[in-house]
């Protein structure tokens, strides 16, 4: 078999790599002349776990190549998976214009049966405009070439990717064609061994279900920092509530940490966008509203905690901030809540001095030179007044009490992933703040 994906970004690129372990050819299509001669070095844009081994392991077995060229690209595939970015457009919506542009590419250069499948995150009715482009392009071609559209929506998390497209929780296949579902099947079966679901469906539920994941996962999230706000203003600890409530099999232990908001490159453009269907379809999500609104006030949470301790003396302030990126493991600064973060302390007058182990690069892009970028985190702590954590990897998660002694001015940690023990640090002399937790001072 052969498959052509089309955009090697973050699904893109996991997921033709992944789709070549299996035996399967691919292609990866994408236009940025760039990141495709990069990629044929072996040079990977994104920092992925594992995944510039399988990348370079698959092109010198000739299982994987990378082009700018769709027609050439796109010969004897059985399928093309359209896996281009789905950005917010002014009113919310997601921006198909690469989709469809994608899908017209498609229709202008495919020379036999083919399924067309919609991978990225697109709103319900896409596969129908998808559909609708192939067909055009195939007309102006004057060309009869029979095709199918499937949606097969991608659920893999940015930092354990190649884990979760390999071992998928289940497999998504919305068409309405048995031919297009055949080779989907064909496609995915090397994945489900594990004995996991291909949940074959239509397409507007695959569609809805790709939303409708990320908007339960967002408002898990939203709902535990809503009630840890709750739990610091009663006099409750919410990692005792998390645990309390988490044992409740009807409820289960997962996404239910609270912390200094959501971000990446899915829930805050899913829920934008699912918003806007409903209001589309005169069927409001009140919750969605509400989870966005919590999202937005939750990323100035540590700011307010900063404010309230140093009060006047803030503009006076250096602070050591450990952590950029949107979640660990991954470079993706994408509506990370450290940006906000960073820009309310600047327009309190902070300084800040910031450090993460790969995201530094990407998180430039979007500070400048507004903050100071540190080789490793204690260069961040030198002559700091505190310490802001925002993402949790692992090397933060022990605290050196000698080495912060040494290198801190004074003694205060804001941990917006509730990462450390406040007993612990009122030991080590520490003022404390987190998330849903009552602070400590020495
Ligand atoms: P991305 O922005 O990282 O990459 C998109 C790529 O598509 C870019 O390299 C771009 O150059 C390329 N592209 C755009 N138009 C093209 C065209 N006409 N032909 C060829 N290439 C083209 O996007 P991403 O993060 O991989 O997300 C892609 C889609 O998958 C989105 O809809 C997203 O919501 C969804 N998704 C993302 C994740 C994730 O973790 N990032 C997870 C699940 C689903």
């Amino acid at each position: 078999m052969k498959i052509t994906v089309v955009g090697t970004g973050y699904v893109g690129l996991v997921s033709g790599t992944c789709i070549a372990e299996t035996g399967i050819n691919v292609v990866c299509v994408d236009v940025d002349r760039e990141k495709i001669e990069k990629l044929k070095k072996g040079i990977i844009p994104i920092y992925e776990p594992g995944l510039e081994d399988m990348v370079k392991t698959n092109v010198e077995k000739h299982m994987l190549d990378f082009s700018t060229n769709l027609e050439k690209s796109i010969v004897d595939s059985d399928a093309v998976f359209i896996a281009v970015g789905t950005p917010p457009g002014e009113d919310g919506s997601a921006d198909l214009k690469y989709v469809l542009e994608a899908a017209e590419g498609v229709g202008k250069t495919m020379q036999d049966y083919l399924v067309v499948v919609t991978k990225s995150t697109v709103p319900i009715k896409t596969a129908e405009k998808v559909r609708k482009k192939v067909k055009e392009a195939l007309e102006q071609r004057g060309a009869d070439i029979p095709f199918d559209v499937a949606s097969n929506p991608e659920f893999l998390k940015e930092g354990a990717a190649i884990n979760d497209f390999l071992k998928p929780d289940r497999i998504i296949i919305g068409t309405d064609s048995e031919r297009a579902e055949k080779v989907l099947r064909r496609i995915y079966k090397p994945f489900v061994l594990n004995g996991h679901p291909i949940i074959a469906m239509d397409i507007p539920s695959a569609e809805m279900t790709k939303y409708a994941a990320n908007a339960m996962l967002a408002t898990k999230i939203s709902f535990m920092n809503n009630i840890a706000n709750l739990c610091e203003a009663v006099g409750a600890d919410v990692n005792m509530v998390r645990k309390g409530i988490g044992s409740d099999s009807r409820i289960g232990p997962k996404f239910i940490y609270p912390g200094a908001g959501y971000g990446g490159s899915c829930f805050p453009k899913d829920v934008k966008a699912l918003i806007r269907t409903g209001d589309e379809y005169h069927t409001p999500l009140d919750i969605m509203k509400a989870v966005e609104a919590v999202n937005e006030r939750q990323k100035t949470v540590i700011p307010r905690k900063v404010q309230a301790h140093f009060g006047d003396r803030i503009r006076e302030v250096k602070l050591a901030l450990w952590g950029l990126s949107f979640k660990p493991q991954t470079d993706d600064m994408r509506e990370a809540p450290s940006l906000v973060i960073i820009a309310e302390l600047l327009r309190q007058g902070v300084t800040i001095k910031a450090y993460d182990p790969v995201a530094m690069e990407e998180a430039r892009k979007h500070t400048g030179d507004t903050i100071e970028y540190c080789q490793d985190k204690y260069e961040a702590l030198v002559d700091s007044d505190g310490l802001i954590v925002v993402t949790e990897w692992p090397e933060f998660r022990v605290l050196n009490y000698k080495v912060l002694a040494k290198l801190m001015r004074e003694k205060v940690i804001f941990d917006g992933r509730n990462i450390y023990e406040p007993a612990e640090l009122l030991e080590y002399g520490y003022s404390y703040y987190s998330i849903g937790r009552q602070p400590v001072r020495p």
